[in-house]
């Protein structure tokens, strides 16, 4: 059953409009939260009526939500199931009907509607939800083998140290069912993918970490529309889909490489600029300019990153005969066209984000030129130096990081152009020097969760931070002050 991305979208909120929800339009990237940085699920908007701080306005809603998750940038183009951008599918019920409902209804939606196999589905439960158990082997009828039981840190969501949290329970898509029944690891990205979480509000907890039971029970629920639409048009991986290819096979254009054809690493590389140019047009359409703290951080980063991963793809210029052009604009064209049922606002806001990638992409550019005449400087003298001692040339690690670090410049340049003039580079010592940025920059990171699994991402307490180099890949959260 191949179905376009847009036919799963709408055929999961006609679904649930079917069933009582009324369909409600994603919530801006840019939370009204001022504890989170970027919107990461389909639940933010509707926090406040799970606290209990504001009325429910409804029973049921449902929406396809846009979702950026920085936590996920190492995994993209790796894995084949994470992108730092996604829409989030959801239902929730604000103390209206439960686990039951939502269980049956989540099942109904993937086999009846979408037409999964009901033998390809496996379901994870909290370890102690034996409601949850009952209902999918008794009620729903999977049998016992087929659902696993998992610990906290999967499957109990909390808000807080405090208040309202609950065990969930996953639906996940077996690829590989001839690969038996032993040692099954539903973590296993080349086997599983979990595509449906449903997550049971029903506690609250209490300053001295006790549960107790919550008055008004809720059902929060995130069902992510690229893996679903991976599963129904049976490709590779998320990438791979109707949502997102269209990108991929632009930059692989300009590129002139055929994905097809290229080898794991351009494969990976030509994912990377797929999801983070969706991830750069929907920021600047919700209203995130390139800066150096907070959103505007973030953004900057993932144009830095979709730059530099194009160049190393071999994109010059614009792609498409002029030196001096901006290759990006044109990727962000593609997006835009893809983007009337993700978000219609993107088309009436398209020539403020062209311009704005112009500018920004041209300014890195003059950058990462800079390192080139630095590069080329510091081999000369590579160069001289080993002549002088009779030893090989070699450029340091530290010199490579330094390109690396503040020139944006990519480790794989360096040691390619290093190459053709004959000079090594110390590896071992930039390997050194990365570890050092990586272990300082999550050394700010230990008091900052830029995403709590499943749930929301709190980001009080964390200070303006500076700049600190064009591309440090970890989880930095930024907020404005
Ligand atoms: P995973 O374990 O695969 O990282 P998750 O448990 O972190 O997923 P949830 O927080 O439960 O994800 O979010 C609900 C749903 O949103 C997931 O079941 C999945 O379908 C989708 N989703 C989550 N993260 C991503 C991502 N980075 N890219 C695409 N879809 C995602
Ligand atoms: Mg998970
Ligand atoms: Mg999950
Ligand atoms: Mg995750």
């Amino acid at each position: 059953l191949p179905a376009s991305g847009d036919a799963i979208r709408q055929r999961f909120l006609d679904f649930y409009a079917a069933r009582g929800h009324k369909i409600l339009p994603s919530a801006s990237l840019v939370p009204e939260d001022p504890t989170v940085l970027l919107t990461i699920a389909g639940m933010l908007q509707f926090k406040p009526i799970f606290l209990g701080k504001v009325p429910r306005e409804v029973p049921r809603a449902a929406t396809s939500q846009r979702c950026i998750r920085t936590n996920d940038i190492e995994n993209v183009g790796r894995t084949s199931r994470h992108q730092t951008f996604f829409e989030m599918l959801g239902n929730f019920s604000f103390g209206d009907y439960f686990k039951q409902d939502a269980i049956k209804w989540a099942w109904e939606l993937s086999t009846l509607e979408f037409g999964l196999p009901a033998d390809r589905l496996w379901i994870s439960v909290y370890k102690d939800d034996d409601e949850a158990f009952a209902i999918w082997h008794n009620e729903v009828g999977v049998p016992a083998h087929r659902i696993k039981k998992l610990g906290e840190d999967d499957n109990f969501w909390t808000s807080g140290a405090t208040g309202p949290c609950g065990p969930c329970s996953e639906i996940y898509y077996d690829f590989h069912p001839e690969r038996g029944l032993s040692d099954v690891d539903l973590g296993d990205d080349a086997r599983f993918i979990e595509f449906y979480n449903l997550v049971f509000m029903q506690y609250n907890k209490t300053e001295d970490g006790s549960l107790e039971p919550l008055k008004q029970k809720n059902i929060d629920t995130g069902l992510g529309l690229e893996r679903m639409a991976r599963i129904l048009q049976n490709v590779e991986n998320n990438y791979e889909t109707d949502l997102i290819f269209p990108i991929i096979e632009k930059a692989s254009n300009l590129a002139n490489v055929s994905y097809t054809l290229a080898d794991e690493s351009k494969k990976t590389n030509l994912k990377i600029i797929g999801d983070h140019m969706r991830a750069i047009v929907y920021l600047i359409s919700d209203g995130v300019f390139p800066s150096n703290i907070g959103r505007g951080y973030v953004v900057r980063r993932l144009i830095r990153r979709a730059i530099r991963t194009g160049r190393l793809l071999g994109i010059k210029g614009d792609g498409v005969g002029n030196l001096e052009g901006a290759f990006l604009p044109i990727l962000a064209e593609e997006v835009i066209n893809l983007s009337t049922n993700i978000d219609p606002d993107v088309k009436t806001r398209a020539s403020r984000i062209l311009v704005e990638l112009k500018r920004e992409e041209l300014r890195f550019v003059l950058t990462l030129e800079r390192g080139e005449k630095l590069l080329e400087q510091l081999l000369t003298d590579a160069l001289s130096i080993a002549q002088e001692n009779g030893t090989l040339p070699c450029l340091s690690g530290k010199d490579a990081f330094l390109l690396y670090d503040t020139y944006g410049f990519p480790v794989e340049i360096t040691t390619e152009v290093a190459d053709e003039r004959g000079v090594s580079i110390d590896m071992n010592s930039f390997e050194v020097e990365m570890e050092n940025q990586r272990r300082q920059s999550q050394a700010a990171h230990n008091t900052v969760k830029l995403a709590v699994e499943d749930g929301a991402e709190l980001t009080e307490n964390i200070p303006d931070t500076e700049f600190l180099g064009y591309d440090t890949l970890s989880t930095k959260a930024v907020v404005e002050g």
